[in-house]
């Protein structure tokens, strides 16, 4: 068995992996983490141990693996924490900005700790990202729409925002981009990732859709993907912590995972 604790455990992700994690047979939830108003508002799921305190739950449930899905300012302490005391962190929470995975990738590689990052798990939107980069060699305009639920906290996306990022590393320079003469209200054509314009939507009764945009010489190459439920990550989550027991540094992506990196 595999002993997990989760960061964020009352929250719409960490509520899922709970159920997911104590429906396989290999995995077992030993702790649950949350802020101190989550846990005072809300009954513990059945059998879990809640905590506000990461490092008792740590040394009290003896997990091997930190599942994080919490907000972006507390994801990178919880994995220090969890690295400082030989816990594998599986960290699902976006928003995280590129030095601080540096030093999760430093800390890891010193303590030749496994560590897991991704901003999307689910199967069908890392595909979407590999197909992408490989659109990205052959056409030279791209524009990315990312739609999502409205309490969604950090815009662009970390899966629109890593897509855009691999699709200019993936060709090897930025893509053009129009700049307009004219934008009457600032922001008009979204945020600018190397040539790459992402526009976020945010609306009740969404929950995370991906769509990348090719425009060509007379034509347009479209690749879409869309989690209807949040029981779409699960499987990746799971494969994460299976995986990251085998680890000795930071990996990044499920791609790596799954072999599909181009
Ligand atoms: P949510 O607001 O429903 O849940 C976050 C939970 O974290 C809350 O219960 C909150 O109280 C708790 N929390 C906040 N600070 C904490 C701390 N210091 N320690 C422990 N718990 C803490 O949010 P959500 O919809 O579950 O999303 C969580 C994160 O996961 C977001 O960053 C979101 O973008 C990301 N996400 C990633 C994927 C992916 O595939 N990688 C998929 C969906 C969501």
């Amino acid at each position: 068995m595999i002993a997990v604790a989760v960061a964020g455990a009352l929250g719409r992700m960490g509520s899922e992996v709970i159920r997911a994690v104590s429906a396989a047979e290999d995995l077992e939830v030993v702790a649950g983490v949350d802020v101190p108003a989550a846990i005072g508002g809300q009954p513990a799921p059945a059998g879990i141990a809640l905590s506000s305190d990461l490092k008792q739950a740590i040394s009290d449930a003896k997990p091997q693996v930190l599942v994080d899905f919490t907000v972006a300012e507390a994801a990178f302490a919880n994995a220090m924490t969890a690295l400082e005391l030989g816990v594998r962190p599986v960290i699902g929470t976006t928003g995280m900005g590129p030095e601080q995975v540096q030093r999760l990738e430093a800390r890891a590689s010193e303590t030749k700790t496994g560590a897991f990052l991704a901003p999307n798990f689910a199967l069908g939107a890392v595909l979407m990202m590999y197909f992408a980069r490989i659109g990205a060699r052959y056409f030279d305009s791209a524009e990315i729409i990312e739609l999502h639920h409205d309490q969604k906290i950090d815009a662009p996306s970390g899966t629109g925002l890593k897509t855009a990022q691999d699709m200019v590393a993936s060709r090897g320079h930025p893509f053009e981009t129009n700049v307009p003469d004219k934008e009457p209200l600032p922001g008009g054509r979204g945020a600018n990732c190397d040539g790459v314009r992402l526009h976020s939507v945010r609306l009740p009764g969404l929950v995370a859709h991906h769509e990348v945009i090719f425009g060509g010489q007379g034509q347009i190459l479209t690749i879409r993907h869309d989690s209807t439920d949040r029981t779409s990550f699960m499987p990746g989550v799971l494969i994460a912590i299976r995986e990251v027991l085998k680890l000795d540094r930071l990996v990044v992506g499920l791609d790596t995972l799954l072999g599909l990196r181009v």
